[in-house]
């Protein structure tokens, strides 16, 4: 698809968040065409075979409040299976290497603390969530290595009133063939020109002058989706420039998170979708779900500061490290079990920079600052701009349907 000279709307990524904007626009007869900087459609939705039998989800892989998640409806569509086993968080554990009597006592003491920051918010003060740990508490390392895989980051770098805000119904199902193969076939009709990577929106005159790298185009309106990274970055500029959305997008920054697909051979002495996690008293540590769906292979999961710094160890540290967890929860035998199939670095991927948003302390008000639209030209989405489901891919669909309506909204008053 070649790049049009001139067209209504030009929609800024092809994720969750650009695929919502886009069904919603083509609903309404709108013309519009979708840039996107990567050769593919689902951003941070990415779903590979990581080998012939084992499909695994790079990026998201759970419906997440799957009773409100607008992707159930449209898997259901598009005949995609649903899967609703129970996750293996807090269920399904397997292994003595976190006894059930200390994984109650551990799950007494982060609902402790959950408690304790839903009263802080309570009483509309912010601060970093790591206030509320109570000193000297056994459990505030492994309470913090849960913080990592939930919000990127450690709690001394979140806001409690964006924790607060975050809704979560509890329930949370998967795509039995791919989160990002959903995607994938959610944006498989639309008009999306890839490899297409947007560098400037200059707003200054009656139309919008947008500069990519296959060339420029006009447009009267754009529906931004980036990353908040790349936003505060100043991957993508603007002209003139627009310091409160840098601002709100440096309060909303990506944390980390990265996941690992080991092979599992003799797979039989592990049960299916069920986890493994060890009693580590640390923060350093990984999270383990055994044989997603059945499938020969344990998928490893790492957050916050660790997760960069095995990241910015090169390829193979986060397989080598879930490796050496694993065996030392399992014993020797299951090193020859094991072998490395594929490991995610969205902290080092350009379109993305990180894994999903949470708000720095003191910046929670800053999801409505960045969704705000800008002249009635400029519409903002994406996951970050999600007042309750930010961070996740429903949310980030959410927010292009709400932001597809700002714009026609404001056709409609020409
Ligand atoms: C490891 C990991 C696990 C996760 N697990 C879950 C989960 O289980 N459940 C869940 O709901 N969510 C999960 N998430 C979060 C979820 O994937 C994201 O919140 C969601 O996909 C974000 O969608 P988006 O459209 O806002 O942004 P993106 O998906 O990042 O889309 C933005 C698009 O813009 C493109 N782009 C960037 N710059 C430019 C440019 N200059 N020009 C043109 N295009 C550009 C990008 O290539 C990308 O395609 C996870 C994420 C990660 C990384």
């Amino acid at each position: 698809m070649s790049l049009p000279s001139s067209i209504d709307v030009v929609i800024v990524g092809a994720g969750a968040a650009g695929l919502g904007a886009a069904h919603a626009l083509k609903k309404a007869e709108a013309s519009f065409v979708v840039l996107e900087a990567r050769d593919r459609v689902g951003g941070r939705g990415h779903t590979v075979m990581a080998s012939p039998e084992v499909t695994f989800d790079l990026g998201c892989g759970w419906l997440h409040s799957a009773d409100k998640n607008s992707f159930v409806p449209i898997a259901e569509q598009l005949g995609f299976e649903v899967d609703k086993t129970i996750p293996p968080w807090r269920d399904r554990a397997f292994g003595e290497v976190f006894p059930d009597r200390e994984r109650e006592r551990f799950y007494l003491a982060i609902d402790d603390f959950y408690e304790r920051l839903a009263h802080a918010a309570q009483q509309g003060k912010d601060s970093p969530a790591s206030l509320y740990l109570e000193p000297g508490n056994r459990w505030n390392a492994m309470i913090d290595a849960i913080s990592t895989y939930v919000n990127g980051c450690e709690l001394d770098q979140v806001s409690v009133m964006d924790i607060d805000a975050y809704e979560d119904t509890g329930i949370n199902w998967r795509v039995r063939r791919g989160y990002g193969a959903l995607m994938a076939a959610y944006g498989a009709s639309l008009p999306i020109r890839f490899n297409c990577e947007v560098t400037l929106i200059d707003h200054s005159a009656r139309h919008l002058r947008i500069e990519t790298s296959l060339g420029t185009l006009t447009a009267d309106k754009a529906i931004i989706t980036v990353p908040t990274n790349l936003i505060a970055q100043e991957a993508i500029k603007f002209f003139p420039a627009l310091p409160a959305k840098l601002d709100a997008a440096a309060g909303l920054p990506l944390g980390v998170d990265e996941k690992v697909m080991l092979a599992l051979a003799e797979p039989e002495a592990l049960p299916k979708d069920g986890n493994l996690r060890g009693l580590t008293m640390r923060t350093e540590m990984g999270t383990y779900h055994l044989r997603p769906f059945g499938q020969p292979c344990i998928e490893g999961f790492f957050g916050g500061r660790y997760a960069k710094q095995l990241e910015d160890a090169g390829d193979g540290a986060i397989a080598a490290a879930s490796i050496d967890e694993i065996v030392s929860y399992l014993g020797n035998d299951f090193r020859r079990k094991l072998t490395p199939l594929k490991e995610s670095r969205w902290a080092h991927d350009p379109f993305a920079r990180g894994a999903y948003s949470h708000a720095l302390p003191g910046q929670s008000h800053q999801r409505a600052v960045l969704a705000a639209p800008v002249d009635n030209r400029l519409f903002f989405a994406g996951e970050a701009t999600s007042p309750n489901f930010f961070s996740t891919a429903h949310g980030a669909h959410d927010s292009g349907e709400r932001a597809a309506k700002e714009a026609l909204a404001a056709f409609a008053k020409r």
